[in-house]
């Protein structure tokens, strides 16, 4: 099983209007992490012995630069560090430099920046190059994202043809959310199977996501987390530890992860037959993560579903101890 990923919404202010994006301006209240409780998260993580990164994420991170250095300053040599960002702040290389170095001293060994023709109406991509080149030139892993409502642009193009063995490159397909909650697009439009016939969301991980108000979530869905109520606690009055226990055991986020909602409703119909009609329609769908909303904010079909969950959670154990056999067995 991968280790978990502390990952801190670090802000959700941003100077971008991505439409694809619920930040910022939709009145979420604290927009950011204190820069003290960071600081006291990751000290945290570190003494759980099995988060082995954080991600600052947002939002904008880089809007907090200063305050960046000093939380990666008071955390040196805990975990090493990977900031999301748009790279509004890279127009220059020297000033890509200027940002990036301080953040490469106290532990940063990761960098993402998004780009695509949404983020291209704001920050062109001329500066993710420069944020990106000088990045590896400070020995950053780099990463190259992009979001789009087409299947048809490709991410690497972005780049003109720059490639590096420590720069990878990943493409999504946009969920209907925030600015772009009331887009039409379905699951047909972008030519892939059916929410309900999907497999695992986050194979092998359960993250510690936390936003700026303390609720942490198993993954980092945006305002899909608190519409689907999938909090597993506040840091307010939980330890990360009790919070990473309750996610691990729970057996949605099991099943969800691992097998998908294909397992769910598969299980429905071969076991469960009654809980089958109870399962929302996918149709008018574009992502898992509209379903699993649907599913996991209704607290009564939530309850129905108990049983089927925990038989699927019983069947994930068991393979996930067979493979562990399996791989110990080619070990020897
Ligand atoms: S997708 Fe990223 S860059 Fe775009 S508005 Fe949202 S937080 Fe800002
Ligand atoms: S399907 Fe649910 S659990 Fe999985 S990433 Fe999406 S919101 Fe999170």
């Amino acid at each position: 099983m991968k280790s978990p990923l502390l990952v801190l919404i670090y802000t959700v202010d941003c100077p971008l209007r991505c439409d694809f994006c619920w930040c910022s301006g939709n009145g979420y209240k604290p927009v950011k992490i204190r820069k003290e409780d960071a600081i006291r998260y990751i000290k945290e993580a570190a003494g759980l012995g099995v988060v082995k990164r954080v991600s600052f994420t947002g939002g904008e991170p880089f809007l907090h630069h200063a305050e960046l250095v000093e939380v990666l300053d008071a955390c040196k040599g805990l975990m090493p560090a990977r900031i999301v960002t748009s790279c509004y702040w890279a127009e220059t290389k020297g000033r890509a430099r200027e940002m990036l170095k301080p953040l490469v001293e106290r532990g940063l060994d990761e960098l993402s920046c998004s780009t695509d023709p949404t983020h291209q109406a704001f920050v062109p991509a001329a500066f993710v190059k420069n944020a990106v080149e000088v990045g590896l030139e400070l020995g950053l892993v780099c990463e190259v994202v992009s979001v789009s409502w087409n299947a048809t642009s490709e991410v690497e193009d972005f780049m003109n043809g720059f490639r590096h063995p420590r720069l990878r490159f990943s493409q999504h397909l946009a969920v209907p959310m925030g600015r772009g909650r009331q887009r039409k697009v379905t699951w047909r439009d972008y030519n892939i199977p059916r929410p309900s016939q999907m497999g695992g969301c986050n194979l092998g991980g359960r993250d510690i996501n936390i936003y700026p108000d303390g609720e942490v979530y198993p993954c980092c869905a945006g305002e899909l987390n608190f519409m689907g109520k999938l909090s597993f606690g506040n840091t307010k009055k939980d330890s990360l530890k009790t919070i990473l226990e309750r996610i691990q055991a729970d057996a949605y986020v099991q099943l969800v992860f691992n097998r998908g909602f294909d397992a769910i409703y598969g299980l429905a119909r071969w076991k469960f037959p009654r809980l089958l009609p109870l399962l929302p329609k996918d149709d008018n769908l574009a992502s898992v993560c509209q379903l699993c909303v649907r599913i996991h904010r209704d607290g009564d079909l939530m309850k129905a579903l108990t049983p089927l969950l925990d038989y699927g959670k019983k069947l994930v154990e068991v393979e996930q101890r067979l493979e562990g056999h399996k791989k110990g067995g080619n070990n020897n």
